[in-house]
């Protein structure tokens, strides 16, 4: 059916690269170029004759949008799925208008340089105009809109599990369950132990970026922010058992405000141990987490890509993750006059994640909704022009296709509210 360039070779791409091949009626070729050119020729090598998806690789630095241009130019792909990291996200874009190819990726744009006078301008009017101070947001992604419209094509925002299916979870709940939705709990749980005393589960700069930044929620038609790691709340999760998580600031808590009519109330929660707080905050206190370059020895260096580069890589955590995730959506609202709650949640095993496609389940949640997110603009199920996230698309053949390709997801009518 269709011809895809996938940029990035890291732990979600590398799911998302399998699951393409395991489904090659969809995608008959594939291209995967990531900067460093040998993680693509290795993992192709790998796949080659076990698949009828005919692969090849490039080498591209989808910082330069030029040779990104250049790349499409050559390969003529129907699609490119960004799974590189999200400062990519505008470069890609770019190329993707200049060539008129659809695009999709799974983490919102933010820059890596977060002294840049010219986004730090943009950035304070934001934190003191919309009253949140997370790096991230969808507004530099949104104003495409307009351009990828008249272009005629689409961009697919975020479809990894969250953001991405927790956004199918609250429009299948809109659509299925409720006539008006009052509140959402988004709860990641990770009952996952890898056995380190300190390590993240995708990339560790834009994992700890996003943990450390003070918290907020979405209440009454505003932000309310909060520090980081301020609220916390024990839950006892399915097939997990009793967690603590605390309250983060998430990027679907934006689309999802603007999207889901009416709602009151949306908040973000996602479980860490003590021992990954307990480092998290070493690091930040001795200044391991900042991202302004530092004079060492004559040598600029950026201390959390030195501290990335002492950490496991999130890739390697597979043959020694061992636990399950627990990651879904707690809904409060009405339906037919009457008050009414309903839980949508998906159970994954890491080592089932391990054995089926050699990555632990952070990944494997990640990657399987890209490569179902790319078979909707493929097929032609998601297709209109312009720039949109998950939820703004018919959830149904999205989560029939989660449920057939990995991440089959359970109901509850009963669940326990987090207070
Ligand atoms: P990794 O660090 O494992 O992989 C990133 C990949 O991108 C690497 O192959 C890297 O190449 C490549 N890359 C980085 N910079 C460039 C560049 N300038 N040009 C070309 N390739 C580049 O990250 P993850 O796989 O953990 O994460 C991938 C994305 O998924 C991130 O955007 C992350 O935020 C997102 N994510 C989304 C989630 C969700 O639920 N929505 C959950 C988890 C992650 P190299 O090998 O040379 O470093």
């Amino acid at each position: 059916m269709g011809r895809v360039l996938i940029i990035g070779c890291g732990g979600v791409a590398s799911v998302a690269i399998r699951k393409c091949c395991q489904n090659s009626e969809v995608f008959e070729e594939i291209m995967i170029a990531s900067r460093t050119k040998s993680k693509c020729d290795a993992l192709k090598e790998k796949l080659d004759g076990t698949t009828d998806t005919e692969i090849t690789t490039a080498q591209v630095d989808a910082d330069n949008m030029e040779e990104v241009v250049a790349l499409i130019k050559s390969y003529q792909p129907d699609l490119v799925m960004n799974i590189a990291l999200p400062y990519q996200d505008l470069t890609i874009m770019d190329a993707c208008l200049a060539c008129g190819v659809n695009y999709m990726d799974t983490a919102n744009y933010e820059p890596e340089d977060i002294e840049d006078p010219a986004w730090r301008a943009v950035y304070d009017r934001r934190c003191r105009e919309e009253g949140f101070s997370a790096y991230f947001d969808y507004s530099w992604q949104w104003a495409y809109r307009k351009k990828f419209e008249e272009a005629g094509i689409t961009a697919l925002l975020g479809s990894g599990f969250d953001p991405g299916v927790t956004q199918a979870y609250c429009a299948y709940a809109l659509k299925h369950e409720f006539d008006e939705i009052d509140t959402i709990d988004i709860l990641d749980c990770n009952g996952g132990d890898h056995g380190y005393a300190f390590a993240t589960n995708f990339n560790p700069e834009i994992n700890l970026r996003e943990v450390s930044a003070p918290g907020s929620y979405w209440e009454d038609g505003h932000w309310v922010e909060v520090p980081a790691m301020s609220i916390r709340r024990t839950y006892h999760f399915d097939q997990v058992g009793a967690k603590d998580m605390y309250l983060l600031h998430h990027e679907e808590i934006e689309s999802l405000a603007k999207n889901i009519p009416g709602v009151k109330r949306i908040r973000f929660f996602m479980t860490f141990g003590q021992s990954y707080l307990d480092h998290m905050r070493c690091l930040e206190d001795v200044g391991m987490l900042s991202t302004a370059p530092i004079d060492y020895e004559g040598r600029q260096i950026v201390p959390i890509q030195f501290l990335k580069a002492l950490l496991p890589d999130p890739a390697s955590l597979g043959p020694r993750t061992t636990g399950k995730t627990n990651i879904g959506c707690i809904f409060t609202g009405k339906k037919d006059g009457r008050d009414k709650t309903y839980y949508l949640y998906n159970v994954c095993d890491h080592q089932e994640c391990y054995r089926e496609v050699g990555s632990q389940a952070i990944s494997y949640t990640t990657g399987v909704p890209a490569m179902v997110g790319a078979m909707m603009l493929l097929n032609g199920n998601w297709n209109k022009p312009g720039v949109f996230t998950v939820e703004e698309f018919d959830p149904d053949p999205y989560m029939e296709a989660l449920n057939k390709w990995g991440l089959p997801w359970q109901e509850s009518y009963d669940p326990v509210l987090v207070d």
